[in-house]
């Protein structure tokens, strides 16, 4: 029986070009030798080569070129050459790389998957998400046309708690509550961005993005009003445990409200019971920082009725130590599993989402979903703000006519990251990214390969 859940999802892609270029990680030179062979045309894969519009080779697309330097060995004219461009070394942090904006700012023009995409070439050990890599070895029959639809693989994820089995009293009543569940169509939602000071374009346009692409934005209660209103059914209203009262109103409204605990303890019960007595269909969603003991509160919550687990890490954090939100991540998934509640609670971990690889990594290690924070800012011109909130030299400026150029931008950034998960669900002979979660068997991980390498070696 077809079910309702596999109806298509389309993110409608359009170009979207930058409002500042970045530096080329390359230059690359045509001399005057240059013959007009058009050897280059065939050699560059990258597109970095193509013919003007008077037949003539055009000037090199330095953007595009990934320094592979193939066309300066073909050409028979030795009429090229590539050189490294400095100022660009300089871009980003040693997380958010040059390569990664880059691979960004494609995604967020384009909409479509880079020729190296997936992470597939990227360094073959290292630390958090770049110490895991996909196994698609066991393949007995891929689902290879995920993208381009001919094998349906769905993308979307459920909110909210299922019950395990359905209990009922001595009467034949049934005990157990009803199963509150959202779909949505990817396992991306927006986190709230850095804010502009009262400057709340930017804040719109994660909202309208979030309402295109049929996923949620987070934004703090203060900033739940006047423009952003109408979009509500598509924002989780970000609320701290003393402003419930004044919340009433927004949680009357919400599908979703959010309530961050930060690293303390507050009575969560008494929180839940208000909450639900102004709406008793909205989901629960408690974030808290991934830590040491993140696994064991996210357990006391889960069996206090929470419906939702949002755990966060700055992404300055993950910079300093890539594996502990990796780390974390995973224990906190088994934790639930070993509890026997992991069914009853989804959890979102947001920090680190640097790549499209990200998502499915942060699925494999035991996420149902991911919180896209900084990537999407970059995408818009953010220069890796982390706290600094796009002050200083940062070029994001979102003006009201800039609105919709960057839901564009937000919508291709995600759009390319979606058919990239899909390749990867493809690859993994997965029909559905529910069955992904935590499946840690279907991933390799740089640090048992290590020690069955070098087991037993100090
Ligand atoms: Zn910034």
């Amino acid at each position: 029986m077809m079910r309702a859940r596999f109806e298509r999802y389309h993110i409608e892609v359009k170009d979207a070009p930058p409002k500042f270029r970045i530096p080329p990680r390359f230059f690359v030179k045509r001399y005057n030798n240059c013959s007009n062979v058009q050897e280059c045309t065939q050699a560059c894969v990258y597109g970095v080569h193509v013919v003007g519009k008077d037949g003539k080779i055009a000037e090199p697309i330095n953007d595009l070129c990934r320094g592979c330097y193939v066309c300066v060995l073909k050409c028979p004219d030795l009429a090229l050459s590539v050189e490294e461009n400095i100022e660009s070394q300089h871009m980003g942090n040693e997380y958010f790389t040059g390569d990664r904006i880059r691979t960004i700012y494609f995604e967020a023009e384009t909409g479509r998957v880079p020729v190296s995409g997936t992470g597939y070439d990227g360094p073959f050990a290292g630390r958090g998400f770049d110490g895991i890599w996909f196994d698609f070895s066991e393949i007995v029959r891929p689902t290879r046309d995920g993208i381009h639809g001919r094998e349906f693989i769905s993308t979307s994820v459920d909110f909210g708690r299922r019950p395990s089995r359905l209990v009922f009293d001595e009467e034949g009543k049934l005990l157990s509550s009803d199963p509150r569940i959202i779909e949505i169509p990817i396992p991306m939602i927006l986190e709230a961005p850095l804010t502009l000071g009262e400057e709340g374009h930017l804040r719109l346009a994660a909202v309208k993005a979030a309402s295109k692409l049929r996923t949620f934005a987070i934004v703090d209660l203060k900033n739940c009003n006047g423009d952003l209103l109408p979009y509500i059914s598509n924002i989780i209203p970000r609320i701290y445990p003393g402003e419930i009262t004044e919340a009433e109103d927004v949680i009357h409204l919400s599908r979703i409200v959010e309530v961050d605990l930060k690293d303390r303890d507050y009575e969560t019960q008494d929180i839940i019971d208000r909450i639900r007595r102004v709406n008793p269909s909205v989901l629960i969603s408690f974030s808290l920082p991934f830590d040491d003991a993140s696994h064991k509160r996210a357990y006391a919550l889960t069996e206090k009725g929470a419906d939702i687990i949002h755990l966060y890490m700055s992404d300055q954090n993950v910079e300093r130590d890539p594996d502990s939100i990796t780390s974390a991540l995973q224990r906190t998934h088994s934790y639930l599993v070993e509890k026997n509640v992991r069914e009853k609670v989804t959890l979102v971990s947001s920090g680190g989402i640097a790549e499209a690889a990200h998502v499915p990594k942060s699925i494999i290690l035991g996420a149902d979903a991911v919180g896209l924070g900084l990537a999407y800012q970059i995408a818009l011109g953010c220069k890796v703000c982390y706290s600094a909130h796009h002050s200083g030299d940062c070029q994001l400026r979102i003006e009201s006519q800039d609105v919709e150029w960057a839901v564009q931008r937000i919508a291709n950034l995600v759009g390319s990251w979606r058919d990239q998960l899909l390749e990867i669900l493809g690859g993994m002979g997965l029909r559905e990214v529910r069955r992904q979660r935590g499946e840690m068997g279907r991933a390799m991980f740089y640090n048992d390969l290590e020690a069955k390498i070098f087991g037993g070696r100090e």
